[in-house]
């Protein structure tokens, strides 16, 4: 049986298992897997570039055409680590560009979000995205949990969660799961959100796989192909236009 981690940053442990690996936009890019999400953290903002014509944005907008990168983000906003208002506000101009880079390819957006939830709740309401934003390693509360599934969010949760923020997603058919930088095997996680839930494990995996297809999430789509040269850095990446 395959298990998904809708967020990481390093490849699957067990060989049958897929992984989204979040490409970290700041440096080359190395294939290590069949399935990625690209975006900015709001950590490296191209403060210089004021955010959307950011070297770094164009990067991103250009891996966003690859079958491979089924997801746009880690993109988002986080409080703690803006130093000023002007930062704070580059953040939110550089992650409504990401949103518009979603719609536009059509795909989901995985979404870091740190004590900026009334503004993320903010954005979406006057967005009102068409493809599904999933706010990634989700430790929330249940009454943060609520607010934003009522919205329309999907939850994905790692090792660390409360306990009824996970049972309140399970309940909005929103739950995903995920290991994010932490060296652990997904099965790990999931196992252990199974047992929270009293769920047999074989349930959660099935769902969660039948969820992404929901989605839109190309699971079974992508595939290894000929590298695609970057045109600025030479960097390869997966490109599946160009298999013979
Ligand atoms: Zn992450």
């Amino acid at each position: 049986m395959r298990y998904y981690d809708i967020h990481t940053h390093r490849p699957a442990i067990h060989p049958e298992d897929m992984a989204i690996i979040s490409i970290d936009i700041r440096k080359p890019f190395i294939p290590c897997a069949l399935m990625y999400s690209a975006g900015v953290h709001p950590w490296y903002i191209d403060y210089d570039d004021k955010g959307t014509t950011g070297r770094l944005f164009e990067k991103v907008h250009e891996y966003a055409q690859l079958p491979a990168v089924i997801a746009i983000g880690e993109a988002g906003l986080d409080k703690m680590t803006a130093k000023t208002t002007n930062d704070y506000l580059s953040q939110q101009t550089l992650f409504i560009s990401h949103a518009h880079l979603a719609e536009e390819v059509k795909k989901p957006l995985i979404i870091h979000c740190v004590r900026a939830w009334n503004e993320l709740l903010r954005i979406q309401l006057s967005f009102q995205p068409a493809v599904p934003w999933v706010v990634h390693g989700f430790r929330g509360k249940e009454s943060l949990a609520s607010r934003l599934l009522d919205a329309g969010f999907y939850l994905s949760f790692g090792l660390h969660y409360n306990i009824i923020s996970l049972q309140e997603a399970w309940t909005y058919h929103r739950l995903l799961v995920e290991t994010d930088d932490n060296q652990i095997n997904i099965r790990d996680v999931y196992h252990q959100i199974a047992n929270d839930l009293l769920l047999p494990e074989q349930e959660l995996v099935l769902e969660i796989e039948k969820r992404l297809k929901d989605m839109n999430m190309h699971i079974d789509n992508p595939m290894p192909a000929a590298p695609f040269q970057h045109k600025d850095t030479g960097n390869t990446a997966f490109h599946k236009e160009e298999m013979s």
